[in-house]
């Protein structure tokens, strides 16, 4: 049984927004997550997928204060302060595997929220205005990469009438960039103290810049094994670690599930085990997946032997952070992102990953509404050409399971291996 088919028999049939506020739906849900140990093939995810448990309790049951955030957004200062971080996009996702994007979809419709913006803040905004969110204290978010999350989030931050905070990104990496940043940044953390009445604790914000290093060193160590071959994941099973990267940076339990994958891919590795019996190509996927039903992947590895052997999201692009200096060093991580200012810094490092991980082609997954990832795609294309490595481009939606085409999906990714193979 997967996890969303455990967490439906747990909460209903007819998911009530209710059930989301008791404490027995977590309980129970931990209880049944935590008898299947066994079954997972990777303990981290098992690891993994308690937190993000214990984490909802805490949001939803309103055990402090809850901050809001975009994915962008540098998660350490919400750690470091002791809330409660809830990421509307990465919820979305969870709502899609439980099947109520289709009325929340329809929510944000008859709110007249646009069908052309990204649809996980579509839906986030409807699975809120239904009542299946936890409700923020405050909102914040970076204006980097993202150019929905602003307008979406503020727009949540006043329909609850809760402060809003904008960290506002320049495309320059200079001294005065990072120092605009990095006052920022400081100035926000100080109005959530402010605002949600905290107390500063110093001990406890070092501490989330520690892990935060700490959980960069582990990633890395599981980046570098990812990096042999024949791969010993699947880029589906590897795609199920993202969720720390986009909200969970600055937590130790984050350091915890990134240790734990490096031994597992360690040992796999040693033990020489295979993530499919034959492995005929290697491929980098760009930007996020589907997280409806779906066959790509199952085309891709099981069928075709062509691993995803690396997704863009788990990329290490910032440099160690200085607890000495930790909102200056935030902001140079903020400032570092390969996919912020001139493409050139983007294709530079999809290039150099496409060497790291001898990727014999490219997907990238053209999410409807994201201009972020798609805008550059014709100069990462050229690029691409010039080096002769095989590049798709795959349209479709990552949590609205309406725009999936299975035949046309597939026809495509057979064409695009066929050119491969
Ligand atoms: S998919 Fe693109 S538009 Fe949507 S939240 Fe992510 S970065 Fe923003």
């Amino acid at each position: 049984m997967d996890i969303y088919q455990l967490l439906r028999s747990h909460l209903g049939n007819a998911l009530r927004q209710r059930a989301f506020k008791s404490p027995w739906t977590y309980r129970l849900l931990r209880q049944a997550v935590a008898a299947q140990k066994k079954h997972y093939t990777w303990q981290a995810a098992h690891r993994l997928l308690l937190n993000t448990i214990d984490q909802a309790a805490a949001a939803f049951l309103q055990k402090g204060p809850v901050v809001w955030h975009n994915v962008f957004f540098p998660t350490e200062i919400l750690y470091g302060l002791g809330v409660i971080p809830f990421a509307p996009e990465a919820a979305a996702v969870v709502a899609t595997g439980l099947g109520i994007a289709r009325g929340a979809l329809r929510r944000a419709e008859g709110d007249w929220v646009s069908g052309e913006a990204c649809s996980f803040h579509r839906l986030a905004h409807g699975c809120d205005r239904e009542g299946y969110f936890p409700p923020p204290g405050a909102v914040v978010c970076s204006s980097h990469l993202c150019d929905t999350a602003p307008q979406s989030l503020e727009t949540t931050a006043a329909y609850h009438g809760v402060p809003f905070y904008l960290l506002d990104v320049p495309h320059r990496q200079d001294a005065e960039a990072l120092n605009y940043v990095a006052r920022q940044l400081k100035g926000i953390t100080f109005s959530l103290v402010e605002s949600l009445r905290l107390v500063w604790d110093e001990d406890r914000f070092q501490e989330a810049i520690v892990n935060s290093n700490a959980a960069r060193e582990r990633l890395l160590a599981v980046n570098r094994l990812r990096q042999q071959r024949p791969a010993c994941i699947r880029g589906e099973e590897a795609h199920g670690f993202i969720y720390p990267m986009l909200a969970g940076f600055g937590a130790a339990t984050s350091v915890e599930v990134y240790g734990q994958l490096a031994d597992e891919l360690d040992r796999r590795n040693r033990e020489q085990r295979r993530a499919v019996p034959e492995e005929k190509a290697r491929l980098l996927w760009l930007h996020l997946r589907p997280y409806y039903p779906n066959a790509i992947f199952q085309l891709l590895e099981r069928e075709a032997g062509a691993v995803v052997v690396f997704e863009e999201m788990s990329h290490v692009y910032w440099e160690p952070l200085d607890p000495e200096k930790p909102f200056y060093s935030l902001a140079r991580k903020v400032l570092s992102h390969h996919g912020l200012a001139p493409m050139a810094r983007r294709v530079e490092a999809i290039l150099a990953m496409v060497d790291a991980y001898q990727a014999d082609g490219i997907i990238h997954f053209a999410h409807w509404g994201c201009r972020q990832s798609t805008a550059g795609l014709r100069l990462l294309q050229d690029a691409l050409r010039e080096r002769g490595i095989p590049f798709l481009n795959l349209e479709g939606d990552c949590v609205d399971q309406s725009k999936y085409a299975p035949g046309a999906t597939r026809t495509r990714l057979e064409g695009f291996l066929e050119m491969l193979l």
